[in-house]
């Protein structure tokens, strides 16, 4: 069993990597708050599209999407909106065969779709989530009210829209070129058999060299030979033989093969939950919407729940360029509030958990 107990907050990628780590191995991750997520964009050509505006990432105080456009409200106090349609030609390829807005297998999701300003929309999916955000209620940390039934409306509309849109990417896809491979309608027993055979030679031909790859970081995680290393673009591997009986980084990618149990239903539009809250912070005020990230974060730490929390914050040097940080430090993850449009590999800072990789 892992020492550590950790929190992470990521995108449906990103907690559909952590919940097959916990599925195939021993994991430090004990809690999941899985963001809603419709598209991320490439950093790179972002940063060109600025350029066609005169402006640079540096001039950015907070991004938004909304209603069809993305809003960049600009340290001088002004705002530039573009079309939606205009910011999804930079959008990552790998998203476009995404087929969940919202962090299905979390214990709790966090978005702002369905909410008013200012809050932000919890979808409570586990026993420990339901007693986490009870327990944070009762402690003062956040406020909560109901969604009311055309709020929810209108995210179960979104969240449906982006499946069926993604899904129909997918078979155009998959009519030119290889299977999606975490689309694939297997039993745990046929995966199993498919995971004994293959290596990072297969996570390069049928994830990453295909444009499926998310950067999540799971599989460069879960190396036991450290032979995987992404630094910037995608996964490499060193040039040296992986072990014969070694099969861990084709196993935890969220872009292969799917356990039955952490599988998108496409008829269920958000997947299973217990309860739909509208929530707001109590605790902090600077955040994308409700803050409400940052204050569980906050009130799991701060109430010795968990240990570390696994965050994604902006390089000093490079502004807006998103990087992941295990900390306990409070001031650390209020820093690490608001979105950042584009991805990293979150899971590298547990690296330095050695004694936890697998
Ligand atoms: C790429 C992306 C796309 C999104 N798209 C939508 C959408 O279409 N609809 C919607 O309703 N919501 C979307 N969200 C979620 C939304 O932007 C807010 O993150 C969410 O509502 C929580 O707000 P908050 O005020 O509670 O969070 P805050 O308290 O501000 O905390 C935000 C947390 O998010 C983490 N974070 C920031 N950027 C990233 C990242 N790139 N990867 C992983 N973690 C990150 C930080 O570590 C921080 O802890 C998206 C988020 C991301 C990262
Ligand atoms: S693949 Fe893209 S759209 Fe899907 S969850 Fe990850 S970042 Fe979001
Ligand atoms: S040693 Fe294992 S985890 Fe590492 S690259 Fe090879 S198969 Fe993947
Ligand atoms: S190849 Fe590695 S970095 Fe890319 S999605 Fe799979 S596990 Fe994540």
């Amino acid at each position: 069993m892992s020492k550590e107990k950790i929190a992470m907050v990521g995108t449906p990628c990103g907690i559909m990597a952590a919940s097959k780590i916990q599925h195939y191995n021993d994991s430090p991750i004990y809690f999941k708050i899985g963001l809603f997520c419709m598209e991320n964009f490439s950093y790179l050509y972002f940063t060109k599209l600025l350029k066609e505006l005169d402006l640079t990432m540096d001039d950015i105080e907070k991004f938004r999407i909304e209603k069809g456009y993305a809003f960049f409200n600009l340290k001088n106090g002004d705002q530039v909106k573009i079309s939606l349609s205009k910011a999804k030609t930079v959008v990552r390829k790998n998203c476009n065969i995404c087929v969940e807005l919202t962090s299905e297998t979390s214990d709790i999701s966090v978005g702002s779709i369905g909410s008013e300003n200012g809050w932000s929309t919890v979808i409570v999916r586990t026993d420990k989530g339901e007693k986490i955000i009870k327990d944070a209620i009762k402690y003062k940390y956040i406020k909560a009210k109901e969604l009311t039934p055309s709020q929810l409306k209108l995210l179960e509309r979104i969240a449906s829209n982006k499946k069926k849109a993604n899904h129909e990417n997918i078979e155009e896809r998959e009519a030119k070129a290889r299977p999606v491979l975490y689309q694939r309608d297997k039993t745990d027993k046929n995966i199993m058999e498919e995971i004994s055979e293959s290596n990072f030679d297969d996570l390069r031909a049928n994830v990453i060299n295909v444009g499926a790859c998310v950067l999540c970081g799971a599989c460069e995680y879960v190396c036991p030979e450290e032979l995987i290393l992404i630094k910037n673009t995608k996964p490499r591997k060193k040039r040296k033989e992986c072990p014969p009986d070694c099969h861990n980084c084709f196993a935890v990618c969220p872009r292969t093969f799917t356990p039955v149990n952490l599988r998108n239903d496409l008829n269920k539009s958000i997947g299973d939950y217990k309860k739909i809250l509208t929530v707001k912070s109590l605790k902090h005020n600077k955040g994308q919407d409700g803050v409400v990230v940052t204050t569980i974060l906050d009130y799991l730490i701060t109430k010795g729940i968990v240990n570390q929390a696994l965050i994604v914050d902006k390089k000093e040097d490079l502004s807006w360029k998103p990087y992941a940080k295990l900390t306990k430090d409070i001031d650390e993850i209020v820093k690490a509030s608001g979105t950042k449009y584009s991805v990293c590999p979150v899971f590298k800072p547990l690296k330095q958990l050695k004694e936890d990789v697998i």
